[in-house]
């Protein structure tokens, strides 16, 4: 069967507005709180704090401004080491460098494709003494082993960054994601669950943690009548404006949580018998489903005869968007020469980002497009 182009181009997670994110920007023009700061911004660290059921948060211009802020507020110099999920964005890892730390990176598991315990404890015997913090994030919104990771980061006596950019609303033995760590980030960036334009936030239980980050995210002024600075500050809050669009789109955070899950359902049935796995997770986690992936067998995807790349080529044909797993930090010409931290002689993350690819996701993909690109996929196996 010859599947037509999408008229519109299907994406692969793409904002989704509803209204009330205009209601609330209003409301900020109105009172003149267009910026710097705000109720909107105020009523929002609130209301995500409120949701996620932590203490503490701090609204910022961008997820990584929040893991530079988190790898600060470890204590992270120069020539520290900081172990660092391997298979992830490079936004999990590059704040590191930017406080001269070094990044080891550890190998993902088959479970959940997010930092293998195992592995991580290898990391930390190996760096005993050396390594300041981890970061773990949540790829795709599949929820790392999280409370074997906090166990291992308190029996190493080392801080966790948990890295949840991509997993808000994802629970982990029920409690949700962005709350493990000492320190946590979330980011509405343009593709995530839910966006505020562009955005971040560092989460933590401690109130002391969250005060000191505003202090540095507003240029570090020191407490005098005069500019007075003792350290280096960033300028990285959050706009009232920006903070009301997140507002108005924390109200259909369920809903997004939903229609994710059904299209990787969609999919899971839709490509049953093919010679695919979908993106695992564990029965103690529900997922946000933010992306639903796939993997290809390994004699299919080494023979070359079916690749991700392929798939990925068949559905730009179509006008749909797809997108390969993120490339490995250990394979990044960026960190070359950095160490990487594998067990069983087995580089799990390679695999992954050799034999998968992410499928469009977007919630505003109808029934009809999504049975079409599903289609699409099954002709590549033909
Ligand atoms: C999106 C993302 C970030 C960065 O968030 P921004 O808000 O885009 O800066 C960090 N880590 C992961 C895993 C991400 O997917």
């Amino acid at each position: 069967m010859s599947i037509n182009r999408f008229k519109e181009k299907v994406w692969l997670s793409s904002p989704t507005m509803h209204g009330e994110e205009q209601q609330f920007v209003k409301e900020a023009f109105d009172t003149n709180w267009v910026a710097p700061l705000g109720k909107n911004v105020d009523e929002f660290e609130k209301e995500i704090a409120a949701y996620l059921g932590i203490s503490h948060a701090a609204a910022l211009t961008t997820g990584t401004a929040a893991l530079h802020l988190a790898v600060r507020l470890a204590g992270v110099q120069e020539g520290d080491v900081v172990l660092c999920s391997d298979l992830t964005f490079a936004a999990t890892v590059n704040p590191v460098s930017y406080e001269k730390g070094i990044q080891v990176f550890v190998d993902a598991e088959r479970d959940t494709w997010n930092i293998s315990p195992e592995a991580l404890e290898t990391a930390l015997k190996k760096y005993k003494g050396k390594a300041k913090a981890v970061i773990a994030a949540n790829l795709y919104g599949t929820p790392a082993k999280l409370d074997e990771i906090a166990d291992l980061c308190e029996r190493y006596h080392v801080a966790l960054i948990e890295d949840a950019a991509e997993s808000l609303s994802a629970t982990y033995k029920g409690r949700q994601t962005g709350t493990f760590g000492k320190y946590n980030c979330i980011s509405f960036n343009g593709n995530k669950i839910i966006t505020s334009s562009g955005g971040g936030m560092l989460l933590s239980e401690e109130e002391e943690v969250i005060k000191k980050a505003r202090f540095l995210a507003t240029q570090a002024r020191d407490a005098a009548p005069w500019y007075q600075h003792s350290e280096l500050g960033c300028n990285y809050r959050m706009s009232n404006v920006v903070a009301g669009i997140g507002r108005g789109q924390l109200l259909h955070l369920e809903e997004h949580r939903k229609k994710k899950k059904e299209i990787y359902f969609r999919y899971k049935a839709g490509l049953e018998n093919l010679p695919v796995e979908m993106n695992p997770w564990l029965e103690c986690s529900e997922p946000n489903f933010w992306l639903s992936c796939l993997t290809i067998d390994k004699k299919l995807a080494g023979s070359g005869r079916v690749t991700p790349e392929g798939i990925r080529l068949a559905l730009e044909e179509k006008n749909a968007e797809s997108r390969p797993i993120w490339k490995p930090m250990h394979l990044q010409p960026l960190y070359e020469g950095r160490d990487f931290i594998f067990v069983d002689g087995e580089d799990v993350g390679r695999d992954i980002f050799e034999r998968g690819i992410c499928l469009p996701s977007d919630i505003k993909m109808t029934e009809e497009q999504q049975e079409n690109i599903i289609s699409i996929i099954r002709g590549c196996f033909e």
